[in-house]
This record gives C-alpha cells, sequence and structure tokens, in this order.
C-alpha cells in the first residue's frame, strides 16, 4: 500500500465562480486561480500524486495556456488514468478549511462527487469541515483551503 497527501489554498475574488470538489456552489465569490481553482481537488490529486511518488500538481499542470481556466475534474481524471496504473484507491480523507459559504450542507455533495472522481463507494471518502474561527485568512473568509489524505493498494 501507499500513502499520499495533499494540500492546497487559493484566494476568493468576486467575479469567479465557487467549486469546491467539483460541485459548483451558489456563492458570490469563487476561488481565484489559474484553473478552475479548484482547491479541493488539488489537494486530493496532490496526495494521489505524493502517494505514487509521481511528483505534483503543478509538475502535471503547469500555469501555462494549455491549463487557463481547467476543469479540476479532467486534471485528477488524468493523473488517475496515467500515475495510478496499477494502484486502486482504498480511501480518501479530507479537510475544508473555509469559514464562508457554511459547508455544513455542502459536505455530502462534495463527497459523493469525490468518490465518483475517484471512482469509489462515497464511504471510503470522508470529508470534514473547519472553520478555522476567525484566524489567518481561512478564517477571515478570504481563502478556502483543503488537505487530503490518500491510501493506494496495489491492484
Ligand atoms: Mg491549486
Amino acid at each position: 500500500m501507499a500513502v499520499g497527501i495533499g494540500f492546497d489554498i487559493h484566494p476568493l475574488k468576486r467575479g469567479r465562480k465557487l467549486i469546491l470538489g467539483g460541485v459548483p456552489i451558489d456563492f458570490p465569490l469563487g476561488l481565484d486561480g489559474h484553473s478552475d481553482g479548484d482547491a479541493v481537488l488539488h489537494a486530493v490529486t496532490d496526495a494521489l500524486l505524493g502517494a505514487t511518488g509521481k511528483g505534483d500538481i503543478g509538475d502535471w499542470f503547469p500555469s501555462d495556456d494549455r491549463f487557463r481556466g481547467a476543469d479540476s475534474r479532467d486534471l485528477l481524471r488524468k493523473v488517475r488514468r496515467q500515475a495510478l496504473r496499477g494502484w486502486k484507491v482504498e480511501n480518501a480523507d479530507v479537510n475544508v478549511l473555509a469559514s464562508r459559504p457554511v459547508l455544513g450542507a455542502l459536505k455530502l455533495a462534495i463527497r459523493q462527487s469525490i468518490a465518483r472522481l475517484l471512482g469509489i463507494p462515497a464511504s471510503r471518502v470522508s470529508v470534514k469541515g473547519k472553520t478555522a474561527r476567525g484566524l489567518g485568512d481561512v478564517g477571515k473568509g478570504k481563502a478556502i483551503a483543503a488537505q487530503a489524505v490518500v491510501e493506494l493498494r496495489r491492484r
């Protein structure tokens, strides 16, 4: 087996669509970034790459014209196809750090979306919310961050 860890943080900006874990969320601000800014899927993708020792998301998808506005689901799917050959995902545990929007009602949809993208049942995916209680850029509602751990097993 192999374990990988991923982290990401993006600033919240006006005029961007908010997408977390591949789920579009109705909110006046979105995550700024070269791609769609989906910090949750970026953390999961980096965890997959970490577990397989195949670099990081920046190595795979540099900030050039090819990946401008990229759908992070496509980035994860490509990593799954190319880096995870011979491996299957056992489980994923994800922390989403956001003081806004309130994550409560969104966690299930994010969990199901990540599970679908990883090709595993939602029961093998955990999505936990943290508000940071007013501390730092996350706590002040200026950014959203995510942490992910994945476990892989040889097929
Ligand atoms: Mg990112």
